[in-house]
């Protein structure tokens, strides 16, 4: 493990995350339904492979493969009493990739409904949930927690409020997914604007703070986006992971065309708006992060 904390590394100079896993997942054949998780403890070698190759392609950052590892979202699979195995087992195979030199993102994704009112979840059951989940990526050996892909901001604060408790001095970050409402504004699914998404985020004791994934969003989107949130960050670092540019449906099948390039002018100009994470999300893989890294490296 890096002996350096990230804070003080990133103080220091910007860090390149990695990319997209589900699809890596998918391409050496994980079933379409299946749960990917599984395979932390099945397939190490499958997880830990993708996980070396966007290490090898520059990225300092290692995101574990716990993405639907709440309760909530394994029970979708049977799995719900094997949280802490688990996560504990992803965070083992993505330290073990990432080396002495890199850090590792327990990965917390969405738990897959709404909270109360909207939905039948309290958040008291909520922060349980991915308290447990958060736990076993700490043991397992995370050296922060993304809490990824958000659209309620009070889903984030929970889970930021659950790392929290979980390891104080953990950093922790939150990204959500925006899309584009009108001319220069983005909004969560859940209509929370850019600004105010943030500003709950740092509130509840986020160090890091951004946008992953996004709702067709163009690459020029990601950089407009990316001065919002500089903008409302304030002493918070910012983290950005665009999609491999808009996607387009061609036979039911979604596709990503934007090139290792242009993902690489892309980092360039999140940096200069201030942007001191960059890394991938849906349809971005270890090539295009290899472009991104350098760019990254060069800043
Ligand atoms: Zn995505």
């Amino acid at each position: 493990m890096n002996p350096i904390p990230l804070l003080d590394e990133l103080s220091r100079r910007p860090l390149c995350c990695d990319g997209a896993m589900g699809t890596q997942l998918f391409a050496r054949g994980l079933a379409s339904g299946a749960c990917g998780m599984l395979w932390n403890l099945d397939r190490p070698g499958d997880v830990g492979g993708i996980h070396l190759a966007y290490r090898n392609a520059g990225c300092d950052l290692i995101t574990t493969n716990s993405f639907g590892g709440s309760r909530f979202a394994l029970q979708l699979h049977g799995l719900a009493d094997r949280v802490a195995e688990l996560n504990r087992a992803a965070a083992r195979v993505a330290r073990a990739a990432a080396g002495d030199k890199g850090w590792v993102l327990g990965d917390v994704g969405p738990f897959g409904d709404f909270l109360e009112p909207i939905g039948d979840i309290t958040a008291d059951e909520l922060r349980e949930a991915f308290s447990v989940q958060i736990a076993a990526l700490l043991e397992g050996g995370a050296n922060a927690i993304l809490v990824e892909t958000m659209s309620d901001p009070a889903e984030a604060i929970v889970g930021v409020e659950a790392a929290k408790a979980c390891a104080a001095t953990v950093p922790v970050i939150v990204t959500y997914a925006f899309q584009k409402t009108a001319p220069g504004e983005f909004r969560t699914m859940m209509g929370t604007s850019a600004a105010e998404a943030v500003r709950r985020a740092t509130g509840a004791g986020a160090e890091i703070v951004g946008a992953n994934c996004g709702t067709a969003l163009s690459l020029d989107d990601y950089v407009e986006l990316a001065g919002q949130l500089v903008a409302a960050a304030g002493n918070a670092t910012v983290i950005v992971q665009p999609n491999a540019g808009s996607p387009r449906t061609e036979n039911g099948k979604t596709i990503y065309d934007a090139t290792p390039e242009e993902m690489a002018v892309t980092a360039k100009r999140l940096l200069a708006a201030g942007v001191r994470i960059i890394g991938g999300c849906c349809g971005t893989k270890p090539n295009h992060l290899a472009a991104m890294s350098h760019a990254v490296k060069a800043a």
